[in-house]
This record gives C-alpha cells, structure tokens and sequence, in this order.
C-alpha cells in the first residue's frame, strides 16, 4: 500500500493500493475492452451518467473537502472552491456529450455526397499531480467519457485518496469498471505501460515539463495523441493606470492560492515603477492578515507545502535571490511554525540573472520587479521557455489588446487574477505544453476527424 501523510503535521491520512505491472495491465486490458460497447453509448446516456456522477459528488462536497485539506494541506475554503470548478467540468461535459457535432461539406464530384464525423479516439491513460487532486481528474474523466473514449488515471502519489473517493462515487453513479479505471504504484512503470501499449490511443499529462517530455518520448513509438498540461513562469504585470487596490488583492489571491503551489501562480510581478513601492506596501499589508496554519475551518489560510523536497526548492531560490541581493520585505525564510510551511515572502530589489526569475518557484513567494515601458515588460514577460498563463493590469483598451496578441502565452487573463473554469480552454504554449482542457476546444481532444466519402449516388 502507499502510505498517505498530512503535510500538515506528518500524521497518516490513508492508504492507496500499490499496484503491480500485473494490476496495471489488468486495468489497461478492461479500458480496452470496455471501449467498443461504450463508444456505441448513445451520448444522452453519456450524459446522464455524467449528470449523476456531479449530483453525488456534490451532495458531499465538505467530505470531498476536509479529505483533500487532510491530504493536500489546501484549506477547507479553496478545496470547495476546487471542487466547484472540478464539477463544473462534470456538467459542462454532460452537457458537450450532446454536441460532438459533424460536418457536411459540399461535395466535389456530382454524384457524391461528403461527411465528416467525429469519433473518440480510443482507450486514454492520464496522469495528473496532486496540485489539483479533485479537479485535475475530473476535468481529464468527463471529457474522455463525454467524448466515448474509457480513461484509466494514474493520480500523484500525494493524493490518491481524494481520487479514489471520486472513484468510488462514479460507480455509485453507475459508471463501470473498464470504462474508468484508477491505477496506483510505481510512476515510472505505469508511464511505460501507457505509452508502450499501442491499444492506449491517447495520453492526457498533466505535470512537470520533465516528465512530460519523458511520456512524449515513450510514446512515440506507438505514436499516440496527446494533451500536454505542463510548468508555468506566469508574469502579473500591473501598469500605473491600473485599479492598484484591485491589482494587489488579485494577486495575493492568485499567488497564495494553494501556497503558491499552481502552474498559473503569478512567478514574476512586473510592475510599473512610479506604482512600485505603493503596490510592494499593500500586498504587504493584505499577505500579513492571512494567517499560516491548516486550514480546517471555513476561513482562507496559507497551509503547508507538499513535501521537504518543495520546501528546500522554495528555500534555495529565495536564499539565492537574498545571496544576490534582494531585499526581503516580508518574510524570507521557513515559517515559525515549522514542519513544511513556509512564511509568505515578499522579495523586491531583483535582477532577471536570479534562479528565482527562471524556475517555477511553487511557493508562497512574491518576486517584484520594475519596470519602466509597455514594450519592455513584454519583452521580459516573453523571455522564458514557458507559456502557460499572463496577466496584466491596465485601464488601457489599446494596450490590452496589444498585451492579448503580443504577450507568448496560451492565456491571458486582464484585470483578474483568476483563470480557469469548465468554459474556457485552459493550455499552454512553448514549453508549457500543448492541447486545451475545458470548453468545447477541450472534447476535440478526444476525438478524431473521420472523412466518409459516398460516391456513386448518380
Ligand atoms: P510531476 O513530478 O511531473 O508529477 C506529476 C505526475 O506524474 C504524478 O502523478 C507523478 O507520479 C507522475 N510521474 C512522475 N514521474 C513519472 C514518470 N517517469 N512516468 C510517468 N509518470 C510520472 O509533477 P509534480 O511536481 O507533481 O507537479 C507539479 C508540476 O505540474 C509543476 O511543474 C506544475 O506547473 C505542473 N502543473 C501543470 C498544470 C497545467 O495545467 N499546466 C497544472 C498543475 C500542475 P507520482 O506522484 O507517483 O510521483
């Protein structure tokens, strides 16, 4: 079994099976066959699934909640606020079931007529962090079944529990076995699985770009489909004609959301000089009425990060940027409390030569920069090898679409501080990845373009 800890205070949460190479197969070979039947699925029957799936899950959404704070470290207040989302795409995708439309096109040659349809691409394997654990499932789960495709998962590590429960109320809900399966143990064994298995058509990641190009790699000699879900170094630029109270609210909300620990948390605050050192006081003053400690209770705390291995990481870049010669203005170091939070951090005085500007920090920390120009920010915003998320602050409307169409980036959110929901398609560019998840974009992952031609109709 895998042992599951609180990153809270250490103490065991739960167990998850450690499934061998055998069980792994096993799960691989029930998708497989699963697939026909539940491809022939009419999508009202989908979608009906889908539909009770949501209601059970959301007539328990506390429990939902206090197991993912238990195991996560996330609080109670943004569990349900992940919960929300994670269901969103569970209706939304009961809804999109229904509307997985074809084209006719007009015909090339007299006596025939064109028909292009969309079919689910096969059998999928997911694997998803534990960021995320309720959401990243079930964004990747309603969009394969909605489509026709069956979906093994492979959650993080860290939380497996959250993913079970889900499990275990999509049977309740009458989804069965082979057409959604769950797989626990050794990541690297499982990945080869997937990607070696020709029967698997398509792999949905979400993680580190790492491990991401590993899995692409693997997967090339069965030549899959694939949704890439990966890093993120996402600039929050605030100009000086912004809302500044505005600005500073959405990005300790978007920053500590999680302790830091999501792909699109702010990694780089640009901000425009003559607004600086107001915008560094007021984020101050907002981060400082947060209080660090679990979050049980229905009230937004910072809580723990994951692991040691995220603490020394979030603990190296600051010491580096202070070592270079940033000013630590709040913070700066492991929190009094101990164990694995770390203080909400607030570092100005920055050059773009730190680790800090590269690296996916992952943490409660607050990296501010000047800037003085609109191209310049750009420019700055635009040097890294990732793309996933930008925002910016600005009352301007030309330079909001100049921002939209210049700035690298698979989105760009103005004037807010928060991204996602079942809509939209989220996704990256660069080495952020490539494919979308949610939105009507997000089921043409799952899918392919078949062309019937019917000659011979004269
Ligand atoms: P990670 O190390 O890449 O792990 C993600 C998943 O991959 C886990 O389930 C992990 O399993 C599995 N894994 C690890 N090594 C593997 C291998 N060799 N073969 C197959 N699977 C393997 O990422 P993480 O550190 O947990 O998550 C944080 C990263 O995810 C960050 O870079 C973040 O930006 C990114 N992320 C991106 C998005 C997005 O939507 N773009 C969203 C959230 C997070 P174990 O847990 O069992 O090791």
């Amino acid at each position: 079994m895998i042992d599951v800890f609180n990153p809270a205070n250490g103490t065991l949460v739960g167990r998850a099976p450690l499934h061998s190479a055998a069980q792994v197969s096993a799960a691989v070979d029930r998708a497989s066959a699963a697939f026909p039947a539940w491809s022939r699925t009419l999508a009202k029957q989908r979608s009906e699934l889908l539909r009770k799936w949501f209601e059970l899950v959301s007539a328990d959404r506390r429990a939902f909640a206090e197991l993912m704070c238990l195991e996560n470290g996330k609080c109670v207040a943004e569990a349900l606020g992940e919960i929300d989302y994670g269901l969103g795409f569970i209706e939304w995708y009961a809804e999109e079931a229904k509307r997985v439309y074809g084209d006719t096109i007009p015909t090339h040659a007299s006596d025939a007529a064109v028909l292009v349809t969309k079919e689910p691409v096969g059998p999928v394997a997911a694997i998803t962090p534990w960021n995320f654990p309720f959401m990243m499932i079930t964004r990747k789960v309603a969009t394969a079944l909605a489509a026709g495709c069956t979906i093994i998962i492979k959650p993080a590590e860290e939380t497996p529990l959250t993913a079970y429960k889900l499990l275990e109320y999509a049977r309740k809900a009458g989804i069965p076995e082979g057409v959604f399966e769950m797989v626990t143990g050794d990541p690297v064994g499982i990945g080869e699985r997937f990607t070696n298995d020709a029967r698997i058509r398509k792999i949905s990641f979400t993680g580190s770009t790492a491990v991401g190009k590993l899995l692409a790699r693997q997967s090339a000699g069965t030549l899959k489909k694939m949704t890439m879900e990966l890093g993120g170094n996402a600039p929050f630029i605030v100009f000086d004609d912004a809302d500044i109270e505005q600005a500073a609210r959405g990005l300790v909300a978007a920053k500590l959301r999680n302790s830091g620990q999501v792909c699109i948390s702010p990694n780089r605050i640009y901000v425009q000089s003559s607004v600086h050192d107001r915008l560094v006081a007021r984020i101050k003053e907002l981060v400082e009425e947060i209080p660090v400690e679990q979050g049980l209770q229905e009230r937004f705390v910072v809580g723990p990060l994951i692991n040691r291995r995220a603490l020394d990481k979030v603990a190296e870049l600051v010491d580096d940027a202070k070592a270079h010669g940033a000013k630590v203005v709040l913070g700066g170091s492991a929190h009094a409390r101990g164990g694995l939070f770390y203080a909400p951090t607030i570092l100005t005085e920055l050059n773009d030569d730190m680790q800090i500007r590269s690296t996916e920090i992952f943490g409660p920390v607050f990296p501010v920069y000047r800037f003085d120009t609109e191209d310049e920010v750009i420019a700055r915003s635009n040097d890294t090898e990732y793309g996933l998320v930008a925002y910016a602050w600005t009352r301007e409307l030309g330079r909001s679409f100049r921002l939209s169409r210049n700035i690298e980036s698979g989105m760009v959110i103005l004037n807010s501080g928060s991204v996602g929901t079942a809509s939209v398609p989220f996704g990256g560019v660069k080495q952020s990845g490539y494919g979308r998840e949610g939105s009507h974009y997000g089921i043409e992952e799952y899918v392919h373009v078949k062309y019937t031609l019917m000659a011979g109709l004269a």
